[in-house]
């Protein structure tokens, strides 16, 4: 093959060089530019050439042997999609001059009868899509072209081959025909001719099967396959671009966040073949273990074959180190050519490759997706090797990865006891990491629908493409029969942070019938499965889960390590129980920044105490009440005061209305008019009708904007008294211990400071009362929560008598947008966040614009009364990235979240600090 493409090898260049900021594609010309060959760009243009457009062209740049090509920008898919679809004007133009220039350097001609070129066409957005975006290969042929690939490849087969594959593609992806009807064609062919696998048919075989294509291609969309190369290329390019708006890629991009405007690139290539023979091959593979992150070059590849064969896990391919011994030369190659990319990019890369007839050529290279294990281990060992900084490091961890470290795994008891039974369904690939348990689900509607009624679901598919991702997104986990560990759904899952097992062979799934069968066991629709993505596992029942004990993970404490040094910001716990508060201590929390005393009053042997108390007819008989109270209280917080001990302990008042802790008035309701009918109860009858009574009475229209937080506790200053009193006691106590209590008294839903006032003159008094009675003086702070709105405008007035302020974000947010939290987020608010009235979910993500800029207004008039005061937020925010970002901002002392997100928060309130030194070092340059 008369192949002219840069003949400097990888070791003639040595390192690599950096990538030059393109004059061009900074400058206004690049706008107009519809089209870069490959050796034009750089790695610094991925808007414009997409990732993969750009990972060519640097591979192309730097001297790797890349099969020449071409990238359309995605300005030019932005512009078409804007335009009804159509392409700017010129644009065929530009393209056949593109072109003109690889069949220079590939020596041949696209549509030539005799020696034609080839191409490939694929998509590439800036960010990678996995199977979202489609590819064609083989593009050009025809049934005279096809002769002339036969005679100069000498190859009749090779040449029928291509011819179906191109065929086959083009009509699933450009013309739109369901993929299973061509599966089903090649099926009965294979039946017909008693082939077993692809590579049995023969080139008449091919041939008839094309033909067939063609006929469904006719019956299907009533059109002629198109016959002149450039209608292919032309129609090929704008299905590429039509699928940037289509449903499977917009789902995808409103799960992930990714901008709809940002656009997809077309990439143009000339094609080089791994199904030539024995000597070919095609492959993927990553720098590190995607799984572990173990430094091994990783991956798979089938001799004799093209790449769709790989990724599509059609045939089961074989691991990368099997090339070692097939392909000695190749592999050694491709291992050098893989570590120069790895070190060049200071990152795992991802890398496709074909071998046309011993010879190497690279096809992409991008950052690879990783588990959140992968990415903490390549993050650290990546310091240790001198490839990145540690600030690197910690930014190149997704904080939510973190979570996800802290998923539970199976119980071994449970999981052992489930093998002695015989439930070890069958073993397949790692996939994706982490166990799960669910409802088996054989198609992604019914897993959807499942999902949708609360239920965990497993999708269980022979495999999975891209129509399958809406049900992937729902599911606990994804298992497969058939495919590698890079298949589709090994990538997806992975990508979803869901545990996987793919190709577990042994399974065979019906989705007609809805079931799996394997070994004579049958899992029908709705039956137990579990899946171990981290061993591959299946089994055919619920297995118990454990949490994992992150203490031991030593990659991960090193990362927290590093992040504790750089961190500003307080990462404090919500935490009610000492059990809890141990875990927070555990996962690194400095501090509890809320706990909610009425949670004790739930507790099952309170609760009758606590109903009395409410329902007393006089105060001597609530102060009983309360009495009984006071030492349970107390032991409750000696209990967490002891376990946080030398941290501070923010204690919150009773904060709930009243009536929460009674039982339901419509409940009670027929329960006494039940006991009226039957009327053999007449003791019963008038404990309840009392009851009944006591609940109409307390009745509230807006209960959350009713009579409870600090409102409560006005109208029964008793109930302040006995847990101020339950505080101060529990920490002279420690105190004389010898054990350093640091609590802190929060007033809840305080909207004025006369408010504040009138608690802080009871507390105060009583807090010296206590001291006195145990002849020990402590530290304690009286603070306030500001999650009123009119607290945050008035907070200078507020802070002139707290020595704290904590942002319950949850309520802030709820009485600033005029939410009922409860009621939106299950009725309207998931749609306002599809369709875009909201960017998202304001109780998950603060909205820095109305609520932020209220907590801002608080901080600065806060700070400016008391300029030392101490600053929390401990609303669900305090957990999620860009909230923690946002309070890193405005300057709060600390966030406090719930325990399983401290290891998250830490890392997240590292990259906030070191976005702020970065966007600082920017502006100073
Ligand atoms: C808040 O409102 O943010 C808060 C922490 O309090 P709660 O969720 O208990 O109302
Ligand atoms: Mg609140």
């Amino acid at each position: 093959m008369a192949v002219r493409t840069p003949t400097k090898t990888i070791r003639q260049r040595g390192t690599l060089r950096r990538p030059r900021r393109s004059r061009g594609a900074r400058g206004r010309g690049a706008a107009k530019k519809h089209i870069w060959l490959f050796e034009e760009g750089n790695a610094s243009m991925r808007d414009l050439l997409g990732g993969k457009g750009a990972g060519l062209a640097e591979m192309s740049r730097v001297g790797l042997p890349v099969p020449p090509g071409f990238t359309i920008t995605t300005a030019v898919c932005n512009e078409y999609n804007a335009r009804g679809q159509t392409f700017p004007a010129g644009l065929m133009t530009e393209i056949r001059r593109a072109l003109g220039t690889v069949e220079r350097k590939m020596g041949k001609r696209f549509g030539d009868p005799k020696n034609p070129l080839l191409v490939s066409v694929r998509s590439g957005a800036k960010f990678s899509m996995p199977g979202m975006m489609d590819t064609v290969l083989n593009l050009g042929l025809n049934e005279e072209t096809l002769r002339g690939l036969a005679a100069a490849t000498e190859n009749e087969r090779f040449a029928e081959d291509a011819h179906r594959r191109f065929v086959q593609m083009f009509g699933k992806i450009v013309l739109d025909v369901p993929g299973e009807k061509f599966e089903e064609i090649i099926a009965e062919h294979k039946r017909r001719t008693g082939a077993r696998l692809d590579t049995d048919l023969i080139a008449q075989d091919l041939r008839a099967i094309t033909r067939a294509f063609k006929d469904l291609i006719r019956r299907e969309r009533r059109v002629e396959f198109p016959t002149d190369p450039w209608k292919q290329l032309e129609m090929a390019i704008r299905a590429v671009f039509d699928s940037w708006m289509g449903k499977r890629a917009v789902d995808y991009r409103n799960f992930n966040k990714i901008a709809h405007d940002l656009g997809t690139a077309v990439n143009v290539q000339a094609m080089v073949f791994g199904n030539m023979g024995a000597d070919s091959a095609t492959g993927v593979a990553f720098t590190r273990d995607p799984a572990t992150g173990e430094k091994i070059l990783y991956g798979e590849y089938l001799p004799n074959a093209q790449g769709e064969d790989v990724v599509a896990g059609t045939r089961t391919p074989h691991p990368i180190s099997q090339m070692r011994d097939e392909m000695p030369r190749v592999y050694d190659q491709f291992q050098k050519v893989a570590k120069m990319l790895e070190r060049h990019y200071k990152d795992m890369q991802d890398l496709e490759f074909t071998v046309e007839r011993g010879r190497l050529w690279m096809l992409q290279t991008r950052s690879g997706k990783r588990t959140a294990q992968a990415a903490v281990k390549a993050a650290v060992d990546m310091v240790g090797e001198k490839l990145i900084r540690r600030d690197e490091a910690l930014l190149r961890v997704e904080p939510e990865q973190i979570y996800q470290l802290l998923l539970p795994r199976f119980d071994p008891d449970d999981k052992a006891a489930a093998e002695r039974e015989g439930k070890l369904l069958a073993k397949g690939l790692n996939a994706s990491p982490g166990a799960a348990t669910g409802a088996a689900v054989f198609d992604p509607d019914t897993a959807v629908e499942l999902a949708q009624t609360g239920q965990a679901v497993i999708l269980v598919r022979p495999e999975t493409n891209p129509d399958d991702v809406h049900g992937m997104l729902v599911a606990r986990g994804i298992l497969t029969a058939r495919g590698g560990a890079t298949s589709h759904a090994a990538v997806v899952a992975r990508g979803l942070g869901k545990p996987c097992v793919a190709g577990a062979e042994a399974i065979r799934v019906d989705p007609q019938a809805r079931q799996l069968s394997v070994g004579g066991q049958v899992i029908r629709q709705g039956e137990p499965l579990s899946i171990d993505g981290t061993t591959g596992e299946v089994f055919g029942r619920a297995i118990r889960t454990i949490d994992p004990d992150v203490s031991k993970d030593r990659d991960l404490q090193t990362l927290l390590g590093w992040a504790d040094k750089v961190r500003r910001l307080g990462v404090w716990a919500n935490a009610d129980y000492p059990r809890d508060a141990a875990v927070a201590r555990a996962f690194g929390a400095e501090g509890i920044g809320l706990c909610r005393t009425e949670h004790m009053f739930f507790e099952e042997d309170r609760l009758p105490i606590v109903r009395r108390m409410i329902l007393a007819e006089t105060e001597t008989e609530r102060q009983r009440a309360l009495d009984e109270l006071l030492p349970i209280q107390r032991e409750d917080f000696v209990g967490i005061l002891k376990e946080m001990a030398g941290a501070t302990v923010v204690i919150r008042l009773i904060d709930p209305p009243l009536h929460e802790f009674l039982p339901r008035y419509d409940e009670l309701l027929v329960e006494v008019t039940e006991l009226r009918v039957r009327g053999n109860d007449p003791h019963e009858l008038a404990e309840k009708e009392r009851l009944l009574r006591a609940v109409s009475g307390m009745r509230e229209q807006n209960p959350m904007l009713g009579l409870r937080g600090i409102r409560l506790g006005l109208l029964f200053p008793g109930i302040i008294d006995m847990q101020v009193r339950a505080i101060l006691e529990a920490t002279c106590l420690l105190a004389k211990q010898g054990v350093r209590a640091h609590p802190e008294i929060m007033i809840p839903l305080v909207g004025h400071v006369n408010e504040l006032r009138a608690v802080e003159e009871r507390v105060r008094p009583l807090a010296e009362k206590v001291m006195a009675e145990r002849g020990i003086r402590v530290r304690y702070k009286f603070g306030t929560m500001i999650e009123v709105p009119r607290a945050c405008v008035v907070a200078d007035e507020i802070a002139g008598r707290a020595e704290f302020f904590s942002f319950g974000s949850n309520d802030l947010t709820q009485l600033i947008f005029g939410f009922s939290r409860d009621d939106a987020e299950g009725k309207f608010l998931l749609q306002y966040v599809t369709q875009k009235i909201l960017p998202e979910n304001p109780f998950q993500v603060l909205d820095r614009a109305g609520v932020g800029a209220l907590i801002d207004m608080a901080v600065k008039l806060g700070r400016k009364v008391r300029p030392d005061i101490e600053l929390g937020i401990c609303g669900e925010h305090g957990g999620d990235p860009s909230s923690i970002e946002f309070c890193h901002q405005v300057g709060l002392t600390y966030v406090s979240c719930s325990p399983y997100r401290v290891p998250t928060a830490r890392l997240a309130a590292a990259q906030a600090a070191l976005r702020e030194k970065q966007a600082r070092s920017e502006r100073d340059r």
